[in-house]
């Protein structure tokens, strides 16, 4: 519910938050327990929980404002590089629903990994099996929000 939600309620500035962007439909501030100096989340304002839920437009503006951020933040804290990432949906992480994108800033011989060691084990899935799972992406009738 878009009314008891915190990260909404962030965004409306009933709750504090560091703010670092705001512009009409997205909102960005300095997560409370940063994996990394700078950690941000960038949230669009309105109440979605995934990614895939939100607008064309929605979205567009969503990775504009990632986009506008990732070099000022990266800049603020010295960071050569970043990791982005959505834990979208409650099955992958998510833990607050509403969706929203982490900038992590990185450096050489921070405790992170990449996103691959996310996983300590891959599926065995066959070459052959690869050609069919593509055209079944391909060819699916799955619409995102419209
Ligand atoms: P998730 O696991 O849903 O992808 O990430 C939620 C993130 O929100 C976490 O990194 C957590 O530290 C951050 N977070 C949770 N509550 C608050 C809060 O009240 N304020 C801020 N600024 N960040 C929060
Ligand atoms: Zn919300």
């Amino acid at each position: 519910m878009a009314g008891e939600c915190l990260f909404c309620r962030i965004a409306q500035g009933q709750i504090p938050s560091h703010k670092v962007h705001e512009d009409a439909t997205t909102f960005a501030f300095l997560d409370i327990r940063p994996l990394t100096k700078g950690h941000t989340l960038v949230i669009p304002k309105s109440h979605v929980l995934k990614f895939e839920d939100l607008t064309p437009k929605d979205a567009e503006a969503l990775f504009q404002a990632v986009h506008t951020l990732l070099p000022r933040i990266c800049q603020a804290v010295g960071a050569p590089a970043s990791t982005v990432a959505i834990n979208n949906g409650r099955e992958s992480g998510q833990e607050v629903p509403h969706v929203h994108v982490h900038i992590v800033p990185r450096t050489k011989g921070d405790p992170g990994g990449p996103i691959h060691a996310l996983f300590a084990t891959r599926p065995l899935l066959q070459e052959r099996e690869f050609p069919a799972l593509a055209e079944q992406i391909r060819t699916s009738a799955a619409k995102p929000a419209r």
